[in-house]
């Protein structure tokens, strides 16, 4: 998957609507200490289904929101939108919102969806908010020190298929569900003999 277009609207320090263009090959981005760097590397996480307050540096999720400054009010959304193309060429456009008080929602190819849809879209193209392909400060540390069990979690995203776990889960509910109306219908089964 390639990452072609980025468009912040009220997302931490983008108060204003932005938009970036990620051309093939290398991208940099350089400015001074505080100017939101991060926070770009942040959005794209976002919008990919970052759920932990935590890594993306805030108290609560409504933390991305703009906060406002001395000079100016507080926004009440953050909106990022992510145009991608996958492996065959197709393109994928993502759009994550957060409203206060009414949480996040997403939106895929203009089609609302579950967060957890738009999990299995990038973690079936081998990325995704927790791809080790995102590199923010102090990530290298932590892939050294990382336990076995997290090594193993970064090579099953890198390699496409964390994505199959999600799936195995819901499966296993499923069977669980029907195991359980089945020995239902059987006592009832049971009860008219
Ligand atoms: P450095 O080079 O020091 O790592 P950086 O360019 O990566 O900095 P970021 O950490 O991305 O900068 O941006 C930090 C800025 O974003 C700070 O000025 C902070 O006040 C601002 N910021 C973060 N969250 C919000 C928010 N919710 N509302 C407004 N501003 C925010």
């Amino acid at each position: 998957m390639r990452i072609k277009r980025l468009k912040l609207s009220g997302f931490k320090s983008f108060v204003e609507p932005a938009e970036l263009r990620i051309e093939t090959g290398l991208t940099g981005v350089v400015g001074p200490n505080g100017c939101g760097k991060s926070n770009l590397l942040e959005a794209i996480r976002w919008v990919m289904g970052e759920n932990s307050a935590k890594s993306l540096r805030g108290g609560g999720m409504e933390d991305v929101i703009f906060a406002g400054t001395a000079q100016r009010p507080s926004r009440d959304f953050a909106e990022v939108v992510l145009h991608a193309e996958d492996g065959e060429g197709e393109e994928l456009e993502v759009v994550r919102r957060i409203e206060r008080g009414a949480g996040s929602a997403y939106r895929v190819n203009g089609r609302d969806v579950r967060a957890k849809d738009v999990a299995l879209v990038f973690a079936d193209a081998a990325t995704g908010a927790h791809s080790p392909a995102l590199v923010s400060q102090g990530k290298i540390a932590a892939v050294i020190a990382a336990k076995p069990a997290e090594r193993r979690q970064m090579l099953e995203e890198a390699a496409g298929i964390a994505g199959l776990h999600v799936r195995r889960k819901d499966a296993e509910q499923k069977l669980r569900a029907t195991e359980a109306n089945l020995a239902r219908l059987e006592d009832i089964m049971g009860q008219l003999d």
